[in-house]
């Protein structure tokens, strides 16, 4: 049976957690929502940088006008009570805020606004494998959203119909991946992923500015490289410094550190997975995987 979704304060079986079709978010892409992760690590289940998540979605439902009558609290809480309920040691978490079914038309501010929370158990986005070998990239020919399109720091639906397009066109073209760039020609990020160059020892990163989505392992990295002794420069990246790297590798929630191998067929490095960025692995695996918690970045769940 799957797990029971947390719907507006109470919990609803699986199979009824519907909306109907003249919903809003189907019509015109209104949702904001999460992808966070609960780790089975040895000290026990515990999700990794719940608040930093919850508040990222509060954030993004600013943006768009939503109103979630849930504080941060009553959200961190709910996710944690979702989970408990569900048994799951290890899952996924889906936190989404749609605009329901209302008056049809743009307007979305006479929408309700509804708010689930599912689990489920999810193994790597990228597969295992990439994680010790890497993948394969492109650079995408979508770019990225300009700042003042949508408003890229927000994880809005509507959003990912770009990266969708970008994901999509990497798989046809036998890729795992697609690297967008700004509208104005810079590295900005994966469909799904931060990305960072490792080149002479220094870490780089686009600036959250350049139409990123601020990511939650994007800002752990650069604290764990910060703490290993590694510069760590957020700045504007040329697409030509993506071939020329030591090292790439992405960071998020799904793809945890993934490193790239190759991008538009041009070998990275030594055309495998690169020492610092091993380093990096080892180091978020230590927190998520050990359970070893100097940051205070893990909220341990009840799941017997
Ligand atoms: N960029 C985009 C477009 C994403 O969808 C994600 C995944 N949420 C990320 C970056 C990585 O963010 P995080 O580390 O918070 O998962």
């Amino acid at each position: 049976m799957e797990p029971d979704i947390w719907y507006n304060g109470e919990f609803i079986d699986h199979e009824d957690a519907e909306i109907h079709v003249l919903s809003h978010v189907i019509h015109y892409g209104s949702s904001v929502f999460e992808g966070i992760r609960c780790y089975d690590t040895d000290q026990g289940s515990a999700v990794f940088r719940l608040e930093e998540h919850m508040q990222r979605l509060v954030d993004s439902a600013k943006v768009y006008r939503m109103d979630i009558p849930f504080d941060l609290d009553e959200l961190v809480e709910a996710v944690v009570d979702t989970i408990e309920r569900s048994g799951l040691r290890g899952c996924y978490i889906r936190p989404v805020v749609l605009r329901g079914e209302g008056p049809m038309g743009v307007n979305p501010l006479e929408n309700p606004v509804e708010t689930f929370i599912a689990v489920w158990e999810w193994g790597e986005y990228l597969g295992e494998e990439a994680l010790e070998k890497g993948v394969d990239v492109e650079v995408a020919s979508w770019n990225r959203m300009a700042p003042n399109t949508f408003p890229a720091m927000a994880k809005a639906g509507g959003n990912y119909l770009n990266a969708s397009l970008v994901k999509m066109n990497a798989i046809k073209n036998d890729k795992m991946e697609g690297i967008m760039l700004s509208t104005d020609g810079y590295v900005a990020e994966g469909s799904g992923e931060n990305l960072f160059v490792v080149k002479n020892d220094t870490l780089y990163t686009a600036p959250t500015g350049l139409s990123i989505l601020p990511g939650i392992t994007r800002a752990s990295i650069i604290a764990l490289a910060e703490e290993r002794g590694y510069e760590v420069e957020e700045k504007k990246i040329p697409r030509e410094a993506l071939y020329t790297a030591d090292e790439l590798f992405f960071t998020g929630t799904a793809a945890e550190v993934t490193p790239i191998r190759t991008v538009d067929d041009y070998t990275i490095g030594s055309g495998s997975r690169g020492p610092v960025t091993k380093e990096m692995q080892d180091a978020f695996f230590e927190v998520v995987e050990k359970g070893h918690d100097p940051h205070d970045w893990l909220t341990f769940v009840d799941v017997p």
